[in-house]
């Protein structure tokens, strides 16, 4: 292979057909580095003295953010990291990443938080499917999982006395998801897309993205490089998404077009000023079962959860 285009030094490990430029190992890591940093910055996403709370799965952009912001805020003794894994419950999927969330944060010397659908609602996500097999307009797998995950993460992290919830959300993430709520026509859900996601509750903690600028191949390579161990399973629902629809097909557009991906976030970002001034944001109540944060007078996971029992 080539030389590196920034180094000149040493043999290239990737080419970036969205820029054309070849980088070599150090180069690479360095690169991905300096993107989140500038993310960082560039969102204002830390604070002096925030504690900060990881949602840790156990794949390659959770562990990999986990790595990443372990090194870029070690002289910052102000600042606290914490790791919670959300387990719902997926046999064969989840039960695998675990033991290796538990690994990265024991490395790293960060405090690692479990928390289970089980011990909140009362099922395993593999239960809750066969459970809802029967109902007429029965949800998708991601589609109970998501909010089930959001409010538990979100709840976790308050009682833990997080400051800011970071997600491992990439490039590709991102994108999907601005395809996706556009498609849906749901544009009051894309406007609260942005970068970092400020509170609208006192119950809600504010929610950051560093890694949404590094596309998802490059993060599995940056794991890969730097030799991280991540879990590389693939949740079996994930095949019958939306999403995953969507993600195919972006990346064959990417193939014959590099460069769509950042297009199509640079022009998002252009927009969202305008989204957020036009949807603005309701006020939000608290749950009338559970008191988390709603727009309505019942939170859309106790609304799936009573939907069950009757
Ligand atoms: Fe949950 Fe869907 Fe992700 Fe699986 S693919 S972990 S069901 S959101
Ligand atoms: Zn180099
Ligand atoms: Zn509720």
């Amino acid at each position: 292979m080539a030389l590196c285009n920034l180094c000149e030094e040493h043999e290239a490990v990737v080419w970036r057909r969205y820029s054309g430029v070849r980088l070599c190992k150090s180069c690479f890591t360095q690169s991905i580095e300096q993107n989140v940093k500038r993310t960082i910055r560039r969102h204002a996403m830390i604070s002096k003295n925030d504690r900060i709370a990881l949602g840790l799965s156990g794949g390659k952009d959770s562990v990999s953010i986990m790595h990443l912001l372990n090194q870029i805020t070690e002289n910052r003794p102000d600042i606290e990291l914490i790791a919670i894994t959300i387990d719902e419950g997926i046999k064969d999927y989840r039960n695998e990443s675990i033991p290796i969330a538990e690994k990265n944060a024991k490395q790293l010397g960060i405090e690692h938080k479990i928390v289970s659908f089980k011990e909140t609602y009362g099922y395993i996500l593999d239960d809750l499917l066969v459970l809802t097999k029967s109902q007429k307009r029965r949800l998708k797998a991601c589609a109970y999982c998501g909010v089930f995950r959001r409010s538990l993460l979100n709840r976790a992290a308050r009682e833990l006395g997080a400051t800011k919830v970071v997600t491992g959300h990439n490039l590709d993430d991102d994108v999907q998801a601005i395809l996706m709520n556009f498609m849906r026509s749901d544009i009051e859900r894309e406007s609260r897309l942005g970068p970092k996601t400020e509170p609208r509750h006192s119950k809600l903690v504010a929610r950051v993205k560093p890694l949404r600028e590094v596309p998802e191949r490059e993060v599995a390579l940056y794991a890969l490089l730097n030799e991280i161990e991540v879990h590389l399973g693939e949740c079996p629902y994930a095949g019958e998404s939306f999403r995953q629809v969507i993600r195919n097909w972006l990346n064959e557009v990417e193939v014959k077009y590099p460069g769509t991906k950042y297009s199509i976030l640079r022009g998002f970002d252009k927009l969202l000023p305008t989204l957020k001034e036009k949807f603005g944001h309701p006020p939000l109540q608290e749950c009338k079962y559970c008191g988390e944060p709603t727009q309505y007078k019942v939170c859309k996971a106790c609304e799936l959860l009573q939907k069950l029992k009757t």
